[in-house]
């Protein structure tokens, strides 16, 4: 998990902190190109890749290697608050809303022609640029020509037509979906118990944010419990299975809570920067809040996939549990009542594949709900 880099520590020397790369996960290539490229920088990188894929981690722990004297140790002044966004020669602009504006990029624009004033070069983080619309040719004005002292490092988890030109001038650096052992070993390394850590990761779907969240989410094993047992409340009956939609359905709303605790927690840091800054209140607050809606879609979505494939899991236990143990009269054969349990719980396994699909679809969640349990009330003989 951790990246302990090149360098060996001296005897008298504390070791470097777990490595300057240790939050970026499962990037392994992605981390040996920024470190490479720290050594002997050109002007614009590109990290792309998808979302939770931990490429904010990875833009600022690069921006400390090229600002760091010795290449990102990890452990001085200068890496030290660089990670922690402080540091006088970088700039880390972030959108507000639900694109990157004109003034968020004009800010990039104004800095890059400044000087660096504690080291050699000032690094410049502009995150989630595949949002830029309006902004797009004011950035790739400035991404054109800077001056020798300054480096872009963009973000962005697409690659739209309008940044073709701005991606064309970067080195571009992929990140890759982190595979779900990876995702584990971190969360393991980061004290969540094992088993905990291998159904958070699996749920986790490869979002590294989403395994955080997940991981401190008590609820969490409880609701994909009632996923495994739920088809033991259905009884052939629509009824039952509306009822059933209806409490999953519930179960996913209550996964959000978690996500608008950290919601909330950003407005009221929003609201506290603001009023240091004398403002009356946050800049662009409804499109914070329509981001807010949109996350919550995604995690509620997320969610129910996740219940979904531990209920694949169950009925998949159930086929191999059927198809393993011996037949009643001991004979190798299995009976017609057998064959015939196989055929359904293989029905129900591609029924529980094709509601996961739909989900990508933005189809109505309770119709869809309701539709996969009626699906799978077809009871055994
Ligand atoms: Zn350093």
């Amino acid at each position: 998990v951790s990246d302990t880099g090149t360098q060996a520590a001296s005897e008298d020397e504390p070791p470097p902190v777990a490595g300057l790369f240790a939050d970026v996960v499962g990037q392994r290539r992605a981390v040996s190109q920024l470190r490479a490229a720290a050594r002997r920088p050109v002007h614009a990188y590109l990290l792309h890749g998808p979302p939770g894929s931990g490429m904010a981690a990875g833009a600022l722990a690069f921006a400390a290697a090229l600002i760091c004297p010795d290449g990102g140790c990890g452990r001085c002044n200068h890496c030290r608050r660089v990670l922690a966004g402080i540091h006088p020669d970088l700039l880390e602009v972030e959108r507000t809303g639900a694109q990157l504006e004109m003034d968020e990029a004009r800010a990039v624009t104004a800095r890059a022609q400044r000087r660096p004033l504690e080291v050699e070069r000032q690094v410049l983080v502009l995150h989630d640029v595949h949002l830029a619309e309006r902004a797009a040719p004011a950035l790739r004005k400035t991404t054109e020509e800077p001056p020798a002292s300054t480096v872009f490092v963009l973000t962005a988890t697409d690659l739209p037509p309008q940044l073709a030109t701005i991606a064309s001038r970067c080195v571009r650096i992929r990140f890759d979906v982190v595979p779900t052992a990876a995702v584990e070993a971190w969360l393991v390394a980061d004290g969540v118990p094992p088993d905990r850590a291998a159904t958070v990761a699996a749920a986790a779907r490869g979002r590294l944010d989403r395994a955080q969240v997940l991981a401190a989410d008590h609820g969490f094993l409880a609701r994909l419990e009632r996923w495994r047992t739920a088809p033991t409340a259905l009884d052939g009956t629509g009824a039952a299975a509306a009822q059933l939609a209806a409490e999953l359905l519930a179960l996913a709303d209550e996964g959000l809570e978690p996500l608008r605790n950290r919601q909330a927690a950003e407005l009221e840091t929003l609201a506290a920067q603001a009023e240091e800054a004398g403002a009356r209140g946050i800049a662009g607050r409804r499109q914070i809040e329509d981001r807010h809606r949109r996350e919550e879609r995604r995690w509620r979505a997320d969610d129910l996939r996740a219940g979904l494939a531990t209920l694949a899991g169950a009925e998949r236990d159930r086929l191999v549990a059927h198809v393993t143990t011996p037949s009643a009269t001991g004979g190798p054969a299995p009976s017609h009542g057998d064959a015939a349990e196989e055929i359904r719980l293989v029905r129900h396994l591609g029924a529980i594949d094709a509601a996961a699909a739909a989900l990508d679809r933005n189809v109505n969640e309770g119709l869809l709900m309701e539709a996969l349990l009626v699906d799978l009330s077809d009871l055994a003989d």
